[in-house]
């Protein structure tokens, strides 16, 4: 056998229990812009599977801005930040989203799961603490995993448990949570988790991934929504491809923090900065974010109409306020087979499994976007009336 056919031999197996158990993933092929109508293969569908929460991935204001960009610079930014690859267009967005998180500096990174794995890099070594929510998104869980500090998870959104495990700190402790729960909706309580880190002498770390640009009066996200300050939340980290519809990522920081990433982060350092394009649709967004607040209010309006219809169909939804509306299903079986019933409705809602969720915790995670109507959400709670029953 040769080298190539005996790996295949080893891997075969695997993929085969994967499929046996439900938990094998399947891409679709998406022809056309990210809406709240996609064309996938060849079908139309309404579409709740998307982070496109304010719709703005497919505004001509950012194609717009992108292509001014793709004319001004060309496609690649051609090296490292630290090389050659930092473009007024990055420098100009770091800027705007330092003012407008209200921070001395804001870093760009080439995405979220990059920007988590770099601020642990830099800002934890042997001997110190990564304390986690047990529900973080991967990437954070990663980032303290790698990070090579002792690493420790807390009950989800338990602040008691937090407390047990911060006890006395010795050494950096670093706390990491998400702002809204990517697989759940629900909103860490940030006072609560920043009072503790700072009765212990750790330091607080906001993953705003799902609430930034959503998230309260302005959209400066879940440190908005609770009104705490910079001096609460030292580290906020927030995503551009989400309600930002574009790419990439940030952290915001003090002075002293970026600077430190900037020495210290390895997926800031040793990778190419995205292209200036990119930082100019993301410009274009921000501005968005701050002109247009319709959007949040729409939003807002769609998921009080959603949860209201689901309620009187006695659905199991989660304790969510946010765009993420997860229902509850339990084992992978049910939830492909729900997300199957509604696709043969014309309405996509794809099934989250583990290991992205617990095992028993299968789930549509259904996601509304400011630019669905609310004829979209009516289809949406008909055809799960209709699915509940299938
Ligand atoms: N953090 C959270 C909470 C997320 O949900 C995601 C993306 N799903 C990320 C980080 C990673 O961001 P990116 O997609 O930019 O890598």
């Amino acid at each position: 056998m040769t080298s190539a056919a005996r790996l295949d031999a080893l891997l075969r197996p695997q993929l085969a229990a994967l499929k046996e158990r439900s938990l094998h993933r399947l891409r679709r092929v998406l022809e056309g812009p990210q809406g709240p109508e996609i064309t996938l293969e060849g079908r139309r569908y309404l579409n709740f599977s998307s982070n496109d929460y304010l719709g703005l991935a497919a505004h001509p204001a950012l194609a717009e801005a992108a292509r001014r960009g793709l004319e001004e610079y060309g496609t690649g930014s051609g090296a490292a930040h630290l090389i050659t690859g930092h473009s007024r267009a990055h420098h100009a967005f770091e800027e705007e989203l330092a003012a407008f998180t209200g921070r001395e500096r804001a870093l760009l990174f080439s995405t979220g799961y990059m920007a988590n794995l770099g601020v642990a890099s830099a800002l934890l070594k042997r001997g110190d603490r990564v304390l986690e929510d047990r529900l973080n998104h991967a990437s954070l869980l990663d980032a303290g995993l790698l990070s090579g500090a002792r690493f420790a998870r807390y009950a989800h959104a338990d602040v008691t448990d937090l407390r047990a495990h911060l006890g006395v700190t010795s050494g950096s402790t670093l706390v990491m949570t998400d702002g809204v729960f990517s697989m759940d909706g629900d909103v860490a309580p940030l006072p609560e988790l920043s009072r503790a880190a700072e009765a212990a002498g750790a330091f607080l770390m906001v993953d705003d991934a799902h609430g930034f640009g959503v998230l309260g009066a302005h959209g400066r996200g879940s440190l908005e929504h609770h009104g705490l300050s910079p001096d609460q939340v030292p580290i906020l980290m927030g995503t551009l491809g989400k309600a930002c519809g574009g790419f990439g990522a940030f952290v915001a920081g003090s002075e002293v923090v970026v600077e430190s990433l900037i020495q210290g982060a390895r997926t800031y350092i040793y990778t190419t900065a995205i292209p200036p394009a990119l930082a100019e649709a993301g410009r274009a967004a921000l501005k968005l974010l701050q002109s247009e607040p319709w959007r949040r209010d729409k939003l807002r309006s769609l998921i009080a109409r959603f949860r209201a219809g689901a309620a009187e169909l006695g659905l199991k939804l989660m304790p969510s306020e946010t765009a993420i509306q997860p229902l509850l299903v339990g084992e992978s079986v049910a939830a492909l087979k729900l997300a199957d019933a509604l696709r043969q409705q014309g309405i996509l809602a794809v099934a989250i499994r583990p290991p992205t969720v617990p095992a028993g915790s299968a789930r549509l995670r259904l996601t509304l976007t400011a630019t669905h109507t609310e004829a979209q959400v009516d289809r949406l709670l008909d055809a799960l009336r209709q699915g509940g029953r299938g």
